[in-house]
């Protein structure tokens, strides 16, 4: 035999899940133009993982909170050097609508500075933040705020994030962190500190939850604890402002992936789904804020066989990341543009275009 594959080792069997949510209608938007952003990311989050997490939680008639947006799109995602991106080239996509080579983060392949968009909407009058399950200088979110040849260079990247536009930042890492000095952000590393009435009233908000990645099995705080404080800081700091910029990420979907572990990936997405329903209904009461959903990249390789009785045969063909394409969701104003097949490039493009970016009156918004 010249390959092998597909030792039934490697098949776990999953269960299909009654926890049945039916399709629900959600209205487009009565507004053209976005003032708000949320970009929601499953890190590793390919159609299979979507796939495996419905059928899990409530079998073939449920949604997936993000399965009732409007509009759906493809995106293809290969990095400037390789058809097989890592999180660090893909992010840096979104965040400045260039392909860079794998491991750099907001720079080009040649090098050069890359403004992303947290940078550029600081000069149009906006609030940014970024939650991440992971380090908070893990390769997703750095992409955000930091311009450096290796991912890797983890505390370089934290010192970037305390000199950034960012202005709440919610995630693990510690390990990668200076003590706070006197002019430094406001630094929490309890989650009993993550509160709102403590927040709000911080210039600059840091959480570090934990040394590296969060770990949920500790106590450590959900995605959905996490974001649902930044979008309240957020939108209570961008009250006289133009409007704000939120990137939250399902890191540890990927890392699931890696592990070839479906119990992990269905906690990890769980929480990620319970977060975009957040989200959602922040954007149900804010009709001017867009919602988007997206991965970099699928990992695993997860290959769905045909049933055995009421459980899937759920088999991982790789410990990496895979060449699938992946898909965006997209919910509010402007959603529109987020339909048909893509390159990630063109998700940086299409957010500049919801928010009418070439027309935002530049205005300095630090109240
Ligand atoms: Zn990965």
């Amino acid at each position: 035999m010249l390959f092998a594959c597909g030792s039934s080792d490697d098949i776990e069997l999953v269960a299909i899940g009654s926890n049945t949510k039916p399709p629900i209608t959600l209205e487009s938007s009565p507004t053209s133009k976005a003032k708000n952003i949320i970009l929601l990311i499953g890190d590793g989050m390919g159609p299979n993982q979507v796939a495996l997490a419905r059928f899990a939680t409530g079998g073939p008639d449920h949604r997936l909170s993000f399965e009732n947006f409007p509009i759906t799109g493809i995106v293809y995602n290969h990095s400037a050097d390789s058809l097989y991106t890592d999180s660090a080239a893909s992010a840096t996509t979104w965040t400045t609508g260039v392909k860079t080579k794998n491991r750099y983060l907001a720079i080009d392949a040649e090098k050069k500075f890359l403004p992303t968009i947290p940078e550029l909407l600081s000069t149009k009058g906006y609030k940014s933040g970024l939650v991440a399950t992971s380090s908070i200088t893990h390769a997703t979110p750095a992409a955000f705020y930091a311009h450096i040849d290796s991912r890797y260079k983890e505390k370089e990247i934290a010192e970037m994030l305390i000199d950034s536009d960012i202005d709440i930042a919610l995630g693990g890492g510690q390990e990668f962190f200076d003590a706070p000095s006197e002019d430094s952000p406001f630094v929490i590393y309890d989650k009993t500190l993550l509160d709102s009435s403590l927040l709000n009233s911080k210039e600059q908000v840091i959480g570090l939850f934990a040394e590296d990645g969060l770990d949920r099995r500790l106590g450590t705080p959900t995605q959905l604890e996490m974001t649902q404080v930044a979008l309240t800081f957020l939108e209570k700091k961008s009250q006289n402002c133009n409007g704000f910029f939120l990137m939250s990420e399902g890191s540890q979907i990927d890392w699931a992936g890696h592990d070839n572990n479906v119990k992990y990936m269905l906690v990890e997405f769980a929480d990620f789904d319970a977060t975009v329903q957040a989200a959602t209904n922040f954007a149900v009461a804010n009709q001017d804020t867009l919602i988007l959903v997206t991965a970099d990249h699928a990992t695993g390789g997860l290959v769905l066989q045909r049933p055995k009785g009421s459980k899937i045969p759920a088999q991982w063909t790789t410990g990496s990341h895979d060449l699938s394409p992946i898909n965006i969701y997209a919910y509010g104003p402007g959603a529109e543009l987020f339909s048909g097949v893509m390159d990630n490039t063109e998700i940086f493009d299409r957010i500049l275009q919801a928010l009418d970016y070439e027309n935002l009156d530049s205005a300095d918004c630090s109240n």
